[in-house]
């Protein structure tokens, strides 16, 4: 009885919090758009993180996860998600599953989410994560996301949370006619640009958006 009553009143503080955040975090740092607020004050960080970080997941900074790695900045996963313009309908691909947290806010954005993680472990505990939570239908893949998912392209969005000083090639060709890839541009210890590109005819076009700091893109031989 009374820990049921605890759990309640701890779900309604997260709530409340989770509002705050996206009122003081999200909304007044310029993200206006309605659907990306709305994911954000639904998606549960707290479920995403270990137990003795619950009380600090909606804090304004990334958090540590697994393997040396972090859930994003809140602001981040909202500010890149703005960027790529979702409806609802659309086919995206996530590279860095990591906590799964952004994972859940795509599928709340989009119509068919894959992601793809190179620790199989986070693979796991996301994949555990994001379906206590509800979501369903999430294809994960555990391997280098540098190659993509390209059994699957073309994707409308493909999305990445971790930094490489170029985005790999591989990836441009994953994309669909009216594609939009976001990621963050830079060296592991140097500055970084999270970038979106769009299609512009046979090219790309490419606007910086943001300085950031990501966890480093690893590649196989990294590990
Ligand atoms: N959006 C995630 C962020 C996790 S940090 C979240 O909110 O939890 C970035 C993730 O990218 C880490 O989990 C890291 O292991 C993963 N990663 C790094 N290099 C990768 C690669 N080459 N392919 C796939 N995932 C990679």
């Amino acid at each position: 009885m009374f820990k049921d009553l605890l759990a309640s009143k701890f779900a309604e503080y997260q709530t409340f919090v989770r509002r705050r955040m996206v009122e003081d975090q999200i909304a007044a740092r310029g993200v206006r758009d309605g659907r990306v607020l709305e994911a954000m004050g639904k998606v549960r960080r707290h479920a995403f993180v270990d137990e003795y970080l619950r009380t600090r997941a909606y804090e304004d900074h990334p958090l540590p996860i697994d393997e040396g790695q972090t859930i994003s900045q809140p602001y981040m996963v909202a500010l890149t998600a703005e960027l790529l313009e979702l409806k609802g309908s659309e086919k995206v691909l996530e590279i860095g599953t990591g906590s799964g947290y952004q994972t859940a806010v795509l599928a709340e954005l989009a119509g068919e989410l894959y992601t793809v993680e190179i620790f199989p472990s986070l693979a796991e505990k996301a994949s555990a994560a994001l379906s206590a939570q509800g979501y369903r239908g999430i294809k994960f893949r555990t391997g280098d996301g540098a190659d993509g998912w390209p059994e699957h392209a073309p994707y409308d969005a493909i999305v990445l949370s971790c930094a490489a000083p170029a985005v790999p090639e591989g990836l441009f060709a994953q994309l669909g006619p009216d594609g939009r890839l976001a990621a963050p541009v830079g060296e592991a210890d140097g500055p970084q640009k999270l970038t979106l590109f769009s299609r512009d005819g046979a090219g790309f076009r490419e606007r910086s958006v943001a300085d950031v700091r990501f966890v480093p893109m690893l590649r196989r031989r990294d590990r």
